[in-house]
C-alpha cells in the first residue's frame, strides 16, 4: 500500500525528514503492526470490503482513504488513535455515516469506523441505557420499545448514535422529552493521547458539559450511558394539504404547534407528492404540505390535540393513528436511502413570523423541483427549558428550525440543486439566527461561530486546547485550538 503522501514531515531546510522509501517502508511496517493488534478488521484498498465500507451516506463525497478500522471495542478504537496520531494522518470517526459535510471518511487519511460498537445495555428498573456509538436510532427505538421505554432521537431511523448523541438531537420526542444530550448521564471517550476516560457530571464535568453539544471534537465516544423516558403508542403519522394554500397552511400549523402541549413534536414539509398509495393518483407530483407529527402520552387527549392541525384545510390524506413508537421513522425513509447526493443547510429562527413564511413559501415555489424538500419544525418544550448554558448547544431559546435539502441520483446537475438550497438559504438568511450542529454542511469556517455563540466558543476552545492541541479530531464543524503549534505538539 502506498503510504499517504500528506503524512510527509520535513525538515527547516524543506527536505524531507526521510525519504520516500523510508516513509513507505516505516507505513507498511504500522500498518501491520496495527492490522495484527485489533480484534475488528483493517481494510485497506484492493479489499472487496473496503470497496463497500469506503461509501458514506451522502454520495456528494466519493472519498478513497487509506485505511479503514473497524473497530470492536474501546480498546480497538484506542490502538487506531495512536496509529492515526503517530502516523500524523487524516483522521475520520464514522458512527452512523451521516454526516451532512461528509465528515465520516476522507482522501488518504484513517478512517475509524464505529459501526460494530453495537452493545446495547438497558436497565428496565431505572429505565437507564448504555448505548454503543455505531447503533442506529431505529435500532435503539426498536430495542427499547419490548421494555415500553424510548430515547429522544432524531427522524431518521438509519442515523447514527454517535454522531447524534454529541451533537444535539432533536427529533420525534423533542418537546417532549428534550435533546438527546439532555438525558445523557456518561461519556465514555478515547481521547487525542490514547486514553479511555469516563465523562460525567462528576468526572471532567467542563468536558461532559462540551461533549453535550460540540460535536466530535475532544475524543471519540465509546459508550454513552442515557436515562430513557415511555415509549409505548404514541399518536402519530402525517397530515397532507395541497400546496394552493401553502402560506395560510404554514401560519396554522406555526401558530398550533407553538401553542401545543409539551406532548407534541411537529414537522412540516414542503415537498412534491410521491407517488405513494395514500397520495391520490391526480395529486402525485404536485406541491404539498405536511405536517408530520409525534403526541406522546394519552391518545384520547392526544386526539383532542391534534385536531385542529388536521382541519386547517381539507387534507388529501390523514394518516394519523396510534402506533408503535418506533412504526413513526417509516415517515422519513426517504432519509436511509445512501448514495444520493445531498445539498443542505439549515437555519434557526427566534420564531416562525408571518413575514419569514411569506419569503419562505415564495421563494419555495420558485425553485421547487422533484429534488426539493424544506422542512420546518416548530421547537420550544422540554429542550427550551434546560439552561442555555447547561451544555455546549446553544440555541434553546430558538422556536423555528428550518432544513432546506435537495436530494437526488447523481446523474442530477448538482450545481443547479445547490444553486436551488441557497437561494433559498439567502431569502431567509434575514430573519435567521443560529445553526444545529447536526445540520451544517461543508460551509467554511465562519459558519462555526453561528452553531457556537462566542461565549459557549471560548469555552469550547479551552477544551481542545486541553484535550486535542494538536486537532487530531479535525474532521467535524471544528472548533481550534489556541495553543500555538509548536508548544501543541
Ligand atoms: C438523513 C439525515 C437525517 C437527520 N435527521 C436528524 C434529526 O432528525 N435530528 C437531528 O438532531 N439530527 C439529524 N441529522 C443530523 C445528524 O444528527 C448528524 O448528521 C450526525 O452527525 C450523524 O451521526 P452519524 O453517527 O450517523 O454520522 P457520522 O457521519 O458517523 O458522524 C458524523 C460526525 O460526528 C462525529 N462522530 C460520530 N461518531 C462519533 C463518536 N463516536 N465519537 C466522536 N465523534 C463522533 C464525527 O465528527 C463525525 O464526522 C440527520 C442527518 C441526516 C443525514
Amino acid at each position: 500500500m502506498k503510504y499517504p503522501q500528506d503524512t510527509v514531515q520535513y525538515n527547516l531546510d524543506g527536505q524531507a525528514a526521510m525519504s520516500a522509501q523510508e516513509y513507505q517502508y516505516n507505513y507498511d511496517r504500522a500498518v501491520e503492526k496495527l492490522t495484527s493488534i485489533v480484534r475488528g478488521d483493517v481494510l485497506l484498498p484492493g479489499d472487496a470490503a473496503y470497496e463497500v465500507e469506503r461509501k458514506v451516506w451522502n454520495g456528494r463525497f466519493d472519498f478513497h482513504p487509506a485505511a479503514i478500522v473497524r473497530c470492536v471495542d474501546a480498546e480497538d478504537v484506542r490502538i487506531a488513535v495512536n496509529f492515526a496520531r503517530e502516523q500524523g494522518m487524516t483522521l475520520s470517526v464514522r458512527s452512523g455515516g451521516h454526516s451532512i459535510a461528509g465528515h465520516s471518511s476522507n482522501n488518504n487519511g484513517l478512517v475509524i469506523d464505529l459501526s460494530n460498537l453495537k452493545t446495547i445495555t438497558i436497565d428496565p428498573v431505572n429505565h437507564t441505557a448504555r448505548l454503543g456509538p455505531g447503533l442506529t436510532w431505529g435500532e435503539v427505538a426498536n430495542t427499547l420499545q419490548p421494555f415500553g421505554l424510548a430515547m429522544t432521537a432524531g427522524d431518521v431511523a438509519s442515523v447514527g448514535v454517535g454522531g447524534l448523541l454529541l451533537g444535539g438531537g432533536i427529533g420525534w420526542m423533542v418537546r417532549a422529552y428534550g435533546l438527546s444530550i439532555d438525558r445523557l448521564r456518561s461519556v465514555e471517550l478515547v481521547t487525542a493521547d490514547g486514553q479511555l476516560l469516563r465523562a460525567s457530571a462528576d468526572e471532567h464535568p467542563e468536558l461532559f458539559w462540551g461533549l453535550r453539544g460540540g460535536g466530535g471534537n475532544f475524543g471519540i465516544a465509546t459508550a454513552f450511558e442515557v436515562d430513557l423516558h415511555p415509549g409505548g403508542t404514541i399518536l402519530g403519522g402525517a397530515i397532507f394539504y395541497e400546496a394552493a394554500e401553502a402560506e395560510h397552511i404554514l401560519k396554522e400549523y406555526a401558530r398550533l404547534a407553538a401553542a401545543a402541549p409539551d406532548e407534541l413534536s411537529t414537522e412540516a414539509i414542503i415537498a412534491l407528492a410521491p407517488p405513494a398509495p395514500f397520495i391520490p393518483p391526480d395529486k402525485q407530483g404536485t406541491p404539498i404540505v405536511g405536517i408530520l407529527l409525534c403526541y406522546t402520552g394519552d391518545l384520547s387527549a392526544g386526539e383532542r390535540v391534534v385536531a385542529p392541525l388536521r382541519q386547517i384545510a381539507t387534507p388529501i390524506a390523514d394518516l394519523i393513528a396510534p402506533m408503535p413508537y418506533p412504526n413513526i421513522f417509516a415517515l422519513t425513509e426517504i432519509g436511509e436511502v445512501t448514495g444520493l447526493q445531498h445539498h443542505g443547510r439549515s437555519q434557526f429562527f427566534e420564531t416562525f413570523s408571518d413575514e419569514m413564511l411569506h419569503t419562505l413559501v415564495e421563494t419555495t415555489q420558485s425553485v421547487m423541483s422533484p429534488e426539493t424538500m424544506i422542512s420546518l419544525r416548530v421547537l420550544g418544550g422540554a429542550m427550551s427549558r434546560v439552561a442555555p448554558d447547561a451544555t455546549a448547544f446553544a440555541h434553546r431559546d430558538k422556536q423555528g428550525m428550518v432544513l432546506i435539502t435537495h436530494f437526488a441520483p447523481l446523474s442530477v446537475d448538482a450545481s443547479s440543486l445547490a444553486a436551488r438550497t441557497q437561494q433559498i438559504f439567502q431569502a431567509l438568511m434575514p430573519y435567521a439566527n443560529g445553526v444545529y450542529v447536526g445540520f451544517v454542511a461543508d460551509e467554511g469556517e465562519q459558519r462555526v461561530c453561528d452553531i457556537y455563540p462566542p461565549a459557549i466558543y471560548d469555552r469550547l476552545v479551552a477544551l481542545k486546547n486541553q484535550y486535542d492541541p494538536t486537532n487530531l479530531f479535525g474532521l467535524n464543524q471544528n472548533i481550534k485550538s489556541s495553543v500555538p503549534a509548536i508548544l501543541a505538539a
